[in-house]
């Protein structure tokens, strides 16, 4: 079953590593018997994509067309599909993993040591008119979520979402000290205020403090302008705070969130970046007991979850600018030299 699919498409293509992206016309993909293929209609524009663009990593090859947050409408399914139909409008689980492990089975399919791909990484992304995926990596959206919304579900917010639910284990009453108040951050003050908790968040970026207070943060502070464990320190009181989340990961960032911890408090890494830092206070985990948590994207129960969320308008997607796709250097660009605020899309 198909619906007015043209032969050829454009798409933006990563040639060399360090250079801007080309617009290419390409053959749409053929699509397999357990396929579906997806017009694009949104898709965001995220940190990582200046790692792969950059080429530090080592993982991504050329010729790739980036794009890992799509959201669009399923334009044409292979013969074996079940559970999705033409017209229906999706969000892409870019994990493509093998389902049958213990981590597949557990509902940590992000961290499946069998996956087949990820979709802006490995196989080619959204930052093009269509994307041909297993049907299997769709899951289906309300029609009236705007598509620009459900781009930031895929990566965006569900990644906050396995931060503050899974990992961080975010409780009712408790504080949570946040680094980083961009696209992700932003998503992960609503949730940890859904959850009843109180948070401090920090941020370099005066804009994005008052957009972090809009959206519930309870304090803000500017690193660069503020000693951020003093204010902290003094702010929460008690032993310190129950875990710190760090969605950018420097040095003193780091060193700030095992500053403000309490004993067997946590801290959860969600940034990071393969040149380090490296340098963790050794003495301070085992001291104090402290627990050093990796948290990377979101398994599809997460996914499941925030889909309903946003279908319920229970928390508010920071869309930021939109750019047409042949802008998608631009937007690369304004990301790479913090003129973003909240998520920025292409919308092709
Ligand atoms: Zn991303
Ligand atoms: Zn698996």
């Amino acid at each position: 079953m198909e619906t007015r699919v043209p032969s050829t498409m454009r798409a933006m293509t990563l040639e060399e590593f360090g250079k801007p992206l080309v617009e290419r016309t390409i053959p749409v993909p053929e699509v397999g018997p357990n396929d579906a293929l997806v017009r694009i209609r949104a898709c965001g524009v995220c940190g990582t994509d200046l790692k792969i663009t950059a080429g530090k990593l080592n993982f991504v090859k050329t010729p790739h067309i980036p794009g890992h947050e799509p959201a669009g409408e399923v334009v044409a399914v292979g013969s074996d599909v079940r559970g999705v139909q033409v017209g229906d409008h999706v969000a892409v689980a870019i994990y493509l993993n093998c389902g049958e492990c213990d981590y597949c089975r557990t509902g940590r399919e992000q961290i499946c040591p069998h996956l087949r791909g990820r979709v802006g990484f490995t196989i080619d992304g959204a930052y093009a008119d269509y994307l041909r995926v297993p049907s299997t990596a769709l899951r289906v959206v309300a029609p009236d979520v705007p598509f620009e919304d459900i781009a930031l579900l895929g990566d965006c917010i569900t990644t906050a979402w396995n931060a503050i639910s899974v990992r961080a284990d975010v409780r009712e009453g408790q504080w949570v000290y946040m680094t980083g108040a961009g696209g992700i951050g932003l998503h992960a003050i609503q949730l940890a205020k859904l959850r009843g908790a109180r948070v401090i968040a920090v941020d370099v970026d005066d804009e994005k403090l008052s957009l972090a207070r809009r959206f519930g943060a309870d304090l803000t502070l500017n690193a660069l302008a503020e000693d951020v464990v003093a204010r902290t320190r003094e702010t929460v009181g008690g032993d310190g705070v129950d875990a710190a989340i760090d969605f950018v990961v420097t040095q003193s960032a780091l060193d700030a969130d095992f500053a403000v911890l309490r004993p067997d408090g946590a801290v959860i890494l969600v940034g990071y970046n393969p040149d380090g830092p490296s340098l963790v206070r050794t003495m301070d985990i085992a001291l104090s007991e402290f627990r050093l948590i990796g948290s990377r994207a979101s398994g599809l129960r997460e996914l499941d979850e925030m889909i309903k969320m946003i279908e319920e308008r229970r928390i508010k997607p920071v869309v930021g600018r939109t750019y047409a796709l042949e802008e998608v250097n631009q937007a690369l660009d304004d990301l790479r030299n913090n003129r973003v605020i909240g998520r920025a899309v292409v919308v092709p």
